[in-house]
């Protein structure tokens, strides 16, 4: 399947760095939102991003699993060398192109969809405390969408030694639109809002550079990252 790419990144209204990155290099597409004290919240997305690109000659779409942990381990060797980069860690959400196939692979609170039909759909599953809180029953969905720590991860990629990730295979339809995105988008805009500006602008930078925009016109709290990918 040939895809058309619009991808776009923000520092948003309120923070002085991006500490957000993604990668558009075809087959393979992700976005990484990064966090540590100082700078290293930067070095984190980046460093994953990078070691996620750097494709052996006998790796195959099956293998992004394997990858996204292989770049768990250098983010996670380099923050036990380096006393300021102590701690940090990042979010990954990556997806490779595999013939009418697009297989996914996830870890943190950034996002991917699907638009089919006019219809949105996540397809990751947040890995937060409050998402816990709701699959246990303790908070509504609503309520865990204006928690005051909603940001607050229960997986990151670099953090520790190894790292659980999901995975996850979509088989794609043509007309199909992907979006990864950090929660600097999903935190500012309602799926609704995300849905109606996708629905709206058929070119996929446009798509892209628009919900940036309406991100930051709702307030632009966090850094903002999107990848929209039409099939
Ligand atoms: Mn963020």
């Amino acid at each position: 399947m040939n895809v058309s790419l619009g991808a776009q990144t923000d520092v948003g209204r309120t923070r002085e760095t991006n500490e957000d990155g993604y990668l558009a290099e075809d087959p393979l597409y992700a976005v990484a939102d990064g966090m540590g004290g100082h700078r290293a919240g930067e070095v984190a997305s980046r460093m994953a991003l990078e070691a996620l690109a750097e494709v052996e000659p006998d790796d195959g779409p099956h293998s992004l699993p394997e990858r996204v942990k292989a770049a768990n381990r250098v983010v996670h060797q380099r923050a036990s060398e380096d006393k300021d980069l102590e701690g940090m860690g990042t979010t990954l959400t990556a997806l490779v192109m595999d013939g009418s196939e697009a297989r996914i692979a996830h870890v943190g609170d950034s996002r991917a969809y699907l638009l089919r039909d006019g219809e949105l759909k996540m397809l990751t599953e947040d890995h937060t405390l409050v998402r816990r809180m709701v699959t246990e029953g303790k908070l509504t969905t609503e309520e865990a969408e204006r928690h005051p720590q909603r940001s607050i991860l229960t997986r990151a990629l670099g953090v520790d030694a190894e790292v659980d990730v999901d995975e996850m295979t979509v088989r794609l339809r043509g007309g199909d639109r992907l979006l990864l995105c950090t929660d600097g988008l999903t935190s500012m805009l309602g799926e609704d809002r995300i849905g109606e500006i996708l629905r709206s602008d058929s070119d996929p930078q446009g798509a892209a550079d628009a919900l940036v925009e309406a991100a930051n016109e709702a307030g632009g709290q966090d850094n903002i990252t999107v990848v929209v990918l039409d099939v």
